[in-house]
């Protein structure tokens, strides 16, 4: 029988599981990295501990023009069978909170014992090796590399976002698929930083510039529904940071892009309400009527930011509801992720073969699917890899 040949591009996440299951189901897989190494997003990953996937797969943890597409893909490799994956690969899995990590606190042992697996399942693992061309001839998947041409039976683009400045994420997968005549939903920065101002006639906020505190921060978005996330907020300069603010950013980014105007209310104290705050208030004054705005609110929050609050013309408002006016994401360089990317209308949604292009697959975040933090991203990397190599090997020549 007739070994399908299998080229995939990008040795991240998604391309290196792509290349185990396509090799474990018996293609012969060459796998192009334009980097020096395979896995180096891998390696950053968790402050580079690997938060590889999570327990609680539920709600809104998926975003995209159409999150329900993750759903197939995800049922295809779960996270159990993606612990018991790794497990058997050698990663002891840790959770903590429903977060999994490997015990070695290391991402790097997950990217290197992928890479073995790689090896030992025969794929050819080319590094230094840029993807510059995608094309078909005569029903023969060619891919021009330098001076070289590889071809094969199918072609899997694993190539990832143009988020984070690690070396490697160019966005040069975005021009492939976009070459191939696919559509692209414009790639956007998400799980990032968001760049603020005040309204009119507010003082400026610089002075709370890193300070982290336990919170509450609410979205709103002009014509659509609020949004809240607890957490710790991380307070900086030009606006505010933090996971509760990554878990947002790619609803403001996208708003903005889209011409809509985007607020945001920070509630600094969530665990008394907003009813019950001037009476709190008024309890600790009445113990010393003596003490300022300032004196009264320490104890409770970091000087600098009491300093910011007592700014504003009223303290509970201010404590409860900190009125920001969103201008922006960070630079997509300081993002993790991105949101948008191939438009999964047109990829079939159980093998992620393209529609326009039999033999075509599409695999990880090059695609218009993108994660909260919690594991998801990585989860999304790995399902998508995993169906995207298995139906590749598969399909009939
Ligand atoms: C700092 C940071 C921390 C993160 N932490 C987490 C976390 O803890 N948990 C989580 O779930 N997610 C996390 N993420 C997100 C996660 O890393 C990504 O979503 C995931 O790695 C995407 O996998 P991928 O295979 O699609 O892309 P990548 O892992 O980026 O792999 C793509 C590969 O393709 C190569 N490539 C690109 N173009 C070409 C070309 N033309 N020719 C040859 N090679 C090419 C690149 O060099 C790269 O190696 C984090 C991201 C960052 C930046």
């Amino acid at each position: 029988m007739n070994r399908k040949r299998v080229i995939i591009i990008g040795a991240g996440a998604a391309g290196l599981t792509a290349s185990v299951f396509a090799a474990e189901a018996g293609a012969l897989v060459t796998l192009l990295e334009h980097n020096e190494k395979p896995g180096k997003k891998i390696c950053a990953t968790g402050n580079g501990k690997c938060n590889f996937t999570n327990e609680r797969m539920s709600g809104d943890v998926f975003r995209g023009t159409h999150p329900e597409f993750a759903e197939n893909i995800l049922r295809q490799f779960p996270p159990e069978a993606v612990i018991a994956f790794f497990e058997k690969l050698g990663i002891f899995p840790v959770k903590k909170n429903g977060y999994y990590y490997p015990r070695s606190g290391q991402a790097s042992s997950v990217a290197e014992l992928l890479v073995r697996e790689a090896r030992y399942r025969g794929v050819k693992i080319k590094t230094n090796a840029h993807a510059d061309a995608v094309f078909c001839e005569k029903g023969i998947w060619k891919v021009v590399s330098g001076g070289w041409t590889y071809e094969g039976d199918a072609v899997i683009l694993a190539n990832g976002s143009s988020a984070s400045s690690i070396a490697g994420a160019d966005g040069s997968g975005y021009d492939l698929a976009r070459a191939l005549g696919h559509h692209l939903i414009p790639p956007m920065a998400a799980l990032c930083p968001l760049k603020c101002s005040r309204p009119k006639g507010r003082k400026s906020f610089a002075g709370w510039a890193g300070v982290r505190i336990e919170g509450t921060v609410t979205l709103k978005i002009k014509g659509d529904q609020d949004r809240s996330q607890s957490g710790e907020l991380q307070l900086t300069e030009y606006g505010i940071s933090g996971i509760p603010v990554f878990q947002l950013s790619r609803y403001a980014v996208r708003a903005i892009a889209d011409g809509k105007e985007v607020s945001a209310r920070l509630n600094f104290l969530p665990e008394i309400s907003k009813e019950e705050l001037p009476a709190f208030l008024e309890k600790r004054r009445s113990h010393c009527r003596e003490k300022s705005d300032q004196e009264l609110l320490k104890g409770l929050f970091p000087d600098k930011l009491i300093k910011v609050l007592c700014q504003e013309p009223e303290l509970a408002s201010a404590i409860h509801s900190y009125p920001l006016i969103v201008k922006g994401g960070s630079s997509i360089q300081q993002a993790q992720v991105c949101s948008g990317g191939v438009d999964t209308e047109e990829l079939d949604p159980e093998t992620l073969e393209s529609r326009l292009h039999p033999g075509l697959y599409m695999a990880g975040e090059l695609i218009d699917i993108d994660g909260t933090c919690g594991g998801y991203n990585l989860q999304w990397a790995w399902s998508s890899g995993a169906a995207a190599g298995l139906h590749a090997a598969k399909e009939q020549l």
